[in-house]
Order: structure tokens, then sequence, then C-alpha cells
């Protein structure tokens, strides 16, 4: 249940390292990950990033949501993406498993019980990033409460950010 590698925001995450381990392709989380849930519109930061990250990676958007909202991001930036996700079910993992291969593949999200938890029962390595702000929906709300546990449980420690060990 431990993250791969655990980073305060997607802007410090050392990508070059991940290019060094073979890491070919990126499954962002949007919500909180990328943008809040307050924000409709990426700004030219999040452009930039991803931008400069296109020359080393594909990047991919796997959000459980499927607004208008999140279908604008991922044409904002330019890049593909899944929906309606259902992380941590089964569903989105197999999709990208028949695409992808999941040694060369990892993902990015600010939830353990959504993010982490899906994509490691499916065999992903995952980066784990701290929320952006805590303005979040009542089904999110009732991950964190699942989340609390958990993190108590492993001991992990927030703002304790660690890389991947190679
Ligand atoms: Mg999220």
């Amino acid at each position: 249940m431990r993250p791969d590698a655990y980073y305060k925001n997607i802007y410090e995450i050392d990508y070059k390292e991940l290019k060094e381990i073979g890491i070919k392709n990126i499954f962002f989380d949007v919500d909180n990950t990328i943008i809040p849930y307050t924000l409709d519109k990426v700004s030219s930061r999040e452009i930039e990033l991803f931008n400069k990250l296109k020359k080393d990676f594909n990047l991919v958007i796997a959000s459980n949501s499927n607004s208008n909202r999140v279908n604008s991001i991922i044409n904002d930036l330019g890049i593909t993406g899944y929906t309606s996700c259902m992380k941590p079910t089964n569903k989105v993992y197999k999709k990208i498993i028949k695409e992808y291969n999941i040694e060369e593949s990892i993902f990015i999200g600010d939830q353990f019980m959504t993010d982490v938890l899906g994509a490691h029962k499916n065999g992903f390595k995952v980066i784990l990033v701290d929320r952006i702000n805590n303005i979040e929906p009542f089904t999110t709300k009732f991950w964190r409460f699942l989340e609390k546990r958990v993190v108590k449980k492993i001991k992990f420690e927030k703002g304790n950010y660690y890389k991947i060990k190679k």
C-alpha cells in the first residue's frame, strides 16, 4: 500500500529518474493532482510542464470523472485520456494493460484509496502527491476517511517525501 514514491506535487517529481528506470507512460489523475476541483481550466504552468514531458513520455489522463470539465482539460493539455475510470476497481487498468507495458508505466495521483490501491493491485507503480487543497466532493471525503486508517496502519508520514528506490 506504500506508494513507490511520494512528492509534494507534480512539479517536484524527478521525471529524469523515471526516464532512467525505463518509464515511458505516465498516467495522471486530474482532480487535486493537476488542478483543484474548484478550477475548470489548466493554466499555462500545467501546459508548460506537460509540453516539456511530452518529449520523453506518453502522457495519459486517468480520471474517475467524465465531466465536460475533465474532457476539456484533456483537450487543453493536448494528450489522450481515460475517463469514468472507477479507480480503484480493475476497470481502467484492464484496458490500459492491453495497450501499455506495465513495467514501463506509472500512475500519479493524490489519493491512497483510489490512486495508490488501484494501481498497486493491478501491478502498476504509483507516485503519490499531496492533494492541492482540501476542497473535495462527498465521495472523496469518504475515501479520505478510509485513507486515514491505512495511513496510520502503514505508518505513512505526510510530508516525508521520498524517491523511487532503484
Ligand atoms: Mg484526485
